[in-house]
């Protein structure tokens, strides 16, 4: 500490008790190397967004790749010169646990498999990295925790939006009430869907059906929006197309009871376009539309705030501020017990959408 004060006095940056040195102009060393990333499951996600965000990330990169598909090894290599040694499949992906080339092993599979590579990641004594939703269930949630907390390594979920600007300032609103209490919540989103591909994500045992994929954001969004936790859920499922949907809800609609008699409402739906998050207040109401977007979260409120922060890349953010989670130890912006509290959320509304029972959360 000493001699960092002398330092700073010597080279005159710190003018009037402002510094203007850059935050991380006095990282310790470690903290200014990368972080190894590898992939488990190259599909669409993977290929489209992690890989090239990894190619802009700051305190991560794509070092390694656990794939099933042989055909996409040397295109992987090739596009991000991965080398032979940090290349696995789903069988021998336990070997990373001896490989330093890597240091957080990302699962990007379908949602059914997440919790047994997850797992099987938290054992090789890497840090994990999962994907949103972050399983199937509650018990397979907890599984990966505990897996975790075994092993002593860092879980972080893979929700972007909470590394969004727009996002975040949504979550500062919950607690600083600029506009006045809460009164009313919804959440929407979706897009019509006329041809759905048969993949895992229509494939009930996979963990496929919308409430999972992008339910998870009107869930979170609802949460982190009203800054509470819902007493009691509510869910209802509409199909006008069983020739499609055969495993999975065509619409879920939900409704959360939150304390202090606030109503909460939200659904999902392959019948229509939509991609709002509307908060109403006493004093006001902001929105976010789209709240859940690759390509810019945009918002506005009824003061004429506009809620417009754009940054380039959120999957790079994220991966950034999970790596230096790690780097710094300390605790990760979304940890697992975050994404497990959407999944006891999606499992009450499925089974209140079955019984027509309002499920109670304790
Ligand atoms: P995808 O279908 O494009 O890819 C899935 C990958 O898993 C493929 O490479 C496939 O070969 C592999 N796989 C291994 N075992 C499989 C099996 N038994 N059945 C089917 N595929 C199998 O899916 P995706 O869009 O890449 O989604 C992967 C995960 O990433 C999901 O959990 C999804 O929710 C999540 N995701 C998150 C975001 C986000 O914005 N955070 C966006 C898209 C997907």
């Amino acid at each position: 500490m000493q001699k960092r004060r002398t330092f700073i006095k010597k080279t005159g940056l710190l003018l009037g008790g402002i510094s203007i040195l850059p935050q991380y102009a006095f990282r310790p060393k470690f903290q200014t190397q990368k972080l190894g990333v590898a992939l488990v499951g190259l599909g669409g996600y993977s290929r489209g967004q992690l890989a090239p965000a990894l190619q802009l990330t700051e305190h991560c990169e794509l070092r390694g790749i656990v794939t099933g598909s042989p055909e996409k090894i040397p295109v992987w290599q090739k596009k991000y010169g991965i080398p032979d040694k940090n290349v696995y499949n789903y069988g021998n992906m336990d070997g990373i646990a001896n490989n330093p080339d890597i240091d957080v092993i990302y699962i990007v599979l379908p949602t059914g498999l997440h919790s047994e590579y997850a797992i099987k990641a938290a054992n090789t004594g890497k840090h994990v990295w999962c994907e949103k939703p972050m399983a199937k269930t509650a018990v397979e949630c907890q599984a990966i925790i505990d897996a975790c907390n075994k092993n002593k390594v860092k879980l972080s979920i893979g929700y972007r939006m909470q590394h969004e600007p727009n996002t975040q300032k949504i979550i500062e609103w919950s607690k600083t009430k600029p506009f006045g209490e809460l009164e009313k919540l919804r959440a929407d989103i979706g897009w019509r869907t006329t041809n759905p591909p048969d993949t895992w994500r229509m494939d009930a045992e996979l963990g496929g059906g919308l409430i999972y994929d992008v339910g998870v954001y009107c869930i979170n969004a609802l949460r982190y929006t009203s800054g509470m936790e819902p007493l009691a859920v509510t869910g209802r499922i509409e199909n006008s197309r069983p020739e499609i949907f055969k495993e999975v809800a065509e619409v879920t609609n939900f409704e959360f009871d939150f304390p202090e008699g606030i109503r909460a409402s939200g659904k999902t739906t392959a019948a229509e376009t939509v991609n709002i998050l509307r908060s109403d207040c006493a004093k006001g109401w902001y929105e976010l539309s789209p709240f859940q977007a690759y390509n810019g979260v945009q918002g506005k409120a009824s003061d004429g705030t506009l809620l417009n922060t754009y940054i380039e890349n959120q999957q790079a953010r994220q991966m950034d501020d999970d790596a230096l989670a790690i780097l710094q130890n300390r605790p990760v912006m979304v940890p697992g017990k975050e994404g497990m509290k959407d999944i006891v959320i999606v499992e009450a509304i499925n089974a209140s959408a079955k019984t027509g029972k309002t499920i109670k959360l304790s």
